[in-house]
């Protein structure tokens, strides 16, 4: 037997799983058919999908297929901070009741999707790979099944999804959106010293802000990322018409609960007219084996199976997670056929690490409970709890058990508080 047959793969979706899937398996010799419902130029031309903040152990997958090409450029995200306002409306504005930050031990980057997929389809092209721009439904599906002998679908959020993966109801726990999504990238806004950080905000009954430094199509930007709780003061995006109305309701948002960070931003604006996006979709998990209507198998990848509300940035990181664990699969299955056992085990391995992402990320959008509370309160008096929690964005599993467990949890804070006294 061959040590590494060459094999015949179709990927569908261009996106942050199936460009570095795509490409590693043509690096290997593989025969790649890759389709896309847009090219590159129009994805580089077109609005923002993402604010895509890779932590180390993601950015290390890229390093390690040599698909980090903006490691330079990108500026570093180089720790994480909290914050709380206070509840008391007699408190003066800009009162905190937490506020705390921790350098990462390896920095994190966002690399705007605008930049970084038409480079990965370009190269994919050139590297003689074949590319073909196509919205994929049954038939096409169908007619690349026939061809090739794997079929893997990374189409993310794309409707085509819907109708090939069922959702998973033991694995989701929503079934509606959590969040009313907005982002807005710009220039101009004050670093945050001593170190670069995602600036997280969390206001009680209202959402979410977070932002942090970033590198757009014309240079480092910083991307604001609202989470606005369905129904409440942050869901304010329906009535937006204009690029400068969405940035001037940012910055509306900011001064009304975060007087902190709108300071930050007396002389932003928008890195380009189609820096913003607003959206809400429900956090879903699927059933990753999909059977077309003539019995043939397709096999979902990233976000086609696993989409997670952004609350915790970690898609990217599962979609780059996910496609090291499809490659080391596809590589170790040698000559035999992809089958439906095959394709439930790959999943199944992915999901090993991932069921802990989608676990604490559903957690967040939940009220907190008591001893997280307690916990982000401990971490302000307490480093090595804050360096904790941070470094943890890296790998979510390490959140459990204590996350969810209240026992456990304030056992964490007496040892770190301990050994702070110590
Ligand atoms: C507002 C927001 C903020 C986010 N912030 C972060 C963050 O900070 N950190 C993080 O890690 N993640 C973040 N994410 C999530 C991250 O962007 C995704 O999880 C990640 O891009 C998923 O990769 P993917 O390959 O599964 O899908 P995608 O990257 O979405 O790629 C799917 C591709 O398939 C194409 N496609 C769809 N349908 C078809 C079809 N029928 N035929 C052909 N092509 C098709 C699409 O055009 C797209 O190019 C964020 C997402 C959102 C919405």
């Amino acid at each position: 037997m061959k040590s590494n047959p060459s094999r015949r793969i179709a990927i569908v979706g261009a996106g942050q799983s199936g460009l570095p899937l795509a490409l590693a398996l043509q690096a290997r010799g593989d025969e790649v058919t890759l389709l896309s419902n847009r090219s590159a130029a129009q994805i580089r031309a077109g609005r923002v999908m993402s604010s895509q903040c890779m932590f180390d152990a993601a950015l290390q997958i890229e390093r390690d297929h040599q698909l980090d090409w903006w490691a330079r450029d990108c500026p570093p995200v180089q720790g994480i901070g909290l914050c709380v306002p206070s509840p008391d409306p007699a408190a003066p504005a800009g009162t905190r009741l937490i506020d705390w930050a921790a350098p990462l031990h390896k920095p994190a980057q966002a690399v705007d999707q605008r930049l970084k997929m038409p480079a990965w389809m370009e190269a994919f092209e050139q590297r003689g790979g074949r590319l073909v721009l196509q919205e994929a439904g049954i038939a096409e599906l169908e007619e690349l099944a026939a061809s090739h002998e794997l079929l893997v679908l990374a189409a993310g959020k794309g409707e085509i999804v819907n109708q090939l993966f069922a959702r998973d109801a033991e694995k989701s726990c929503y079934d509606a959106p959590q969040r009313a999504l907005a982002l807005t990238y710009v220039q101009g806004m004050r670093p945050r010293e001593p170190f670069s950080r995602v600036c997280f905000n969390l206001i009680p009954g209202v959402g979410e802000y977070f932002v942090f430094p970033a590198l757009t199509l014309n240079g480092a930007c910083e991307i604001m990322v609202f989470e606005g709780i369905p129904g409440g003061p942050m869901d304010c995006w329906a009535d937006v018409k204009t690029p400068q109305q969405h940035l001037g309701r940012s910055l509306e948002i900011l001064q009304r609960y975060l007087p902190w960070e709108a300071e930050r931003c007396r002389d932003v604006r928008l890195s380009d007219e189609l820096g913003t996006l607003a959206g809400r979709f429900a956090p879903t998990v699927r059933r990753p084996v999909g059977r077309l209507p003539s019995g043939r198998l397709v096999l979902g990848m990233g976000d086609a199976v696993v989409v997670n509300d952004p609350i915790t940035g970690q898609g990217s990181n599962n979609a780059t997670k996910a496609f090291q664990v499809y490659f080391e699969a596809i590589c170790a299955r040698g000559e035999h056929a992809f089958d439906a056992a095959w394709m439930q085990a790959t999943f199944d391995q992915s999901w090993a690490y991932a069921k802990d992402v989608v676990r604490w990320t559903n957690m967040l959008l939940a009220p907190p409970p008591e001893h997280i509370l307690q916990l982000l309160g401990a971490a302000g008096q307490c480093p090595s709890l804050a360096s904790l929690i941070a470094n943890n964005f890296d790998h979510p599993p390490a959140f459990f058990p204590w996350w969810g467990d209240a026992q456990e949890c304030q056992r964490l804070v007496a040892r770190h508080l301990q050994g702070q006294a110590a």
